[in-house]
C-alpha cells in the first residue's frame, strides 16, 4: 500500500487546482465554463525573450549552470534591483531558482526548525502556509479584512510576534487581495521589526509592475538600511513578463542566507533552467515599455470587474491597487436561498453554486484563509469578463 510521509498528510490538495479540475470536467461534458481562477497573465511571452532563449540554445547554453545562477543572469538581476528598487545586491547576495516558489521553499527549508513561527497576513497565497508547514514551521495567520485594506497593521504585527517568530511574510501587491503596501504602510511595520531583531522579513514583490492609478511600489530593504541584513526580497519574471512556464524567480538577501538556500537548491534542482536564465536576462535588460501597456490593460479590466461586482446587491468589492485579482465580499448573499430551495451558507457553497448554475469558476476566500469572500482573477479578455460578470449578476438576482 502507498503510504505518504506524515509531512504531506497535513496538507490538502490545492483548492484552486480542485476547482480547475471541476471546471475542466464540466467543460468536457459540453458546458461553457468561464474560469476566473488562474493566476497567470493571458498575454504571451514577448518575442525578443523567446528569441534570446533560442540564441542561447544555439550558443550551446544547454548545460548545468552555476548553482545560484549564471554570472550574466546575476548581473541582470542586480541591475534590475538597482534600477527599479534602489537596492544594491552583490552577486553573492542573489539566488536564481526555478520560480519564486522555489526561492520561498529554499528560504524556509534553510531556516525553519520545528515549531518556528512564520507570521502570514491573511488572506494569503496558500503556498506560503503550505511551504512553512512542509518545512516543519508553524504558520501564524493574522486576519486582515477589507475594512483595513487587507493590510497588516503595526499593532497586529506587534501582537503576533513571539520568541518563536522567525519570519514575517509580506506580499505587495497581494495575491489574492490585490492590495498593496505603499511606503507609508510599510514604515510602521518596519519600525516594529526594528524592535524585534530576531524576526526576518520575506518580501514577495512578484506583482510590482502590475499596479494602477500611479501607485508607487516600495520595498522595505530599500527603505530602511537597518532591515536589509535580515530581509529576503523576492521577485521573478512569471507575472510581469508573462513567463510562468519558464520557471524563473530570484531573491536578494544577505550572503549567509543565500548560501544556506543554495545548499537546499544543490540537492533539489541543482540550478534554474539554463535556457530560462538566458531568456530572463533578455526580459530584465530588454525593452520595458510593454509593462506599462499591459498594466493599463489590466487596469481597464479591474475597473470593469470591480464596477460589475459592486453593482450586484449582496456583493462588495474593494478597489485593488495591483496584481490581477479582485477579492470580493459575498457576505450579503450568504444565508439566501437558490431557486431550487438550497440555502447558501458559506463562500465555498456560493462559489460551487456559481460554477454549477452560472458556469463561472471563481475561488472562495476560505482557500486563502479568509471566509466570506471570493477571488476573481481578471487575467482574461474584456469580452469574457463582461460575460462572466453578467452571469454572476443574473445568478445572484435569482436568490431569494
Ligand atoms: N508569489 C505570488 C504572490 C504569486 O501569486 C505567485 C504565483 O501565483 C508566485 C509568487 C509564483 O511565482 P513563480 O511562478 O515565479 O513561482
Amino acid at each position: 500500500d502507498f503510504r505518504p510521509a506524515e509531512r504531506i498528510e497535513q496538507l490538502g490538495v490545492s483548492e484552486i487546482l480542485a476547482i480547475g479540475a471541476r471546471a475542466a470536467e464540466l467543460r468536457a461534458s459540453g458546458r461553457d465554463i468561464i474560469t476566473l481562477g488562474a493566476g497567470e497573465p493571458d498575454f504571451d511571452t514577448p518575442d525578443h525573450i523567446k528569441q534570446a532563449a533560442w540564441e542561447a540554445m544555439q550558443r550551446g547554453e544547454t548545460k548545468y549552470t552555476a548553482l545560484t545562477g549564471t554570472a550574466a543572469l546575476k548581473k541582470a538581476i542586480a541591475g534590475k534591483f538597482a534600477r527599479e528598487n534602489g537596492l544594491d545586491y552583490r552577486p553573492s547576495e542573489i539566488i536564481a531558482c526555478a520560480g519564486a516558489k522555489q526561492v520561498i521553499f529554499n528560504a524556509m527549508m534553510a531556516t525553519l526548525n520545528p515549531g518556528d513561527e512564520v507570521i502570514i497576513p491573511t488572506p494569503y497565497w496558500v503556498t506560503y502556509s503550505d511551504i512553512v508547514e512542509l518545512c516543519g514551521g508553524t504558520p501564524v495567520l493574522v486576519p486582515c479584512a477589507a475594512d483595513q485594506g487587507f493590510r497588516l497593521s503595526a499593532a497586529q504585527l506587534r501582537e503576533a510576534i513571539t520568541p518563536r517568530t522567525r519570519w514575517l511574510m509580506l506580499n505587495s501587491p497581494s495575491n489574492p487581495s490585490g492590495a498593496a503596501y505603499a511606503a507609508e504602510h510599510l514604515r510602521p511595520l518596519i519600525d516594529v521589526l526594528l524592535e524585534a531583531p530576531d524576526v526576518w522579513l520575506m518580501v514577495d514583490d512578484m506583482y510590482e509592475h502590475i499596479v494602477y492609478d500611479g501607485f508607487r511600489h516600495a520595498t522595505p530593504a530599500a527603505m530602511e538600511p537597518a532591515i536589509r541584513p535580515r530581509t529576503l526580497t523576492i521577485n521573478g519574471v512569471s507575472k510581469a513578463y508573462a513567463m510562468t512556464g519558464w520557471r524563473l524567480g530570484y531573491g536578494g538577501g544577505p550572503e549567509a542566507l543565500i548560501k544556506a538556500m543554495s545548499v537546499i537548491q544543490s540537492q533539489s534542482t541543482s540550478a534554474a533552467c539554463s535556457i530560462s536564465q538566458a531568456a530572463t536576462i533578455a526580459a530584465l535588460e530588454g525593452p520595458q515599455e510593454f509593462l506599462a501597456e499591459r498594466a493599463e490593460a489590466f487596469r481597464a479590466r479591474r475597473d470593469l470587474v470591480v464596477a460589475a461586482l459592486e453593482a450586484v446587491p449582496g456583493l462588495a468589492c474593494r478597489t485593488p491597487e495591483g496584481a490581477f485579482y479582485a477579492f470580493a465580499e459575498c457576505g450579503g448573499v450568504l444565508g439566501r436561498q437558490t431557486p431550487d430551495g438550497r440555502r447558501l451558507e458559506s463562500d465555498r457553497e456560493f462559489c460551487a453554486w456559481l460554477m454549477e448554475t452560472a458556469d463561472v469558476a471563481v475561488v472562495p476566500g476560505t482557500a486563502f484563509g479568509l471566509p466570506g469572500y471570493f477571488r476573481v482573477s481578471y487575467a482574461t479578455d474584456v469580452e469574457t469578463l463582461r460575460t462572466a460578470m453578467a452571469r454572476i449578476a443574473d445568478a445572484c438576482a435569482t436568490l431569494a
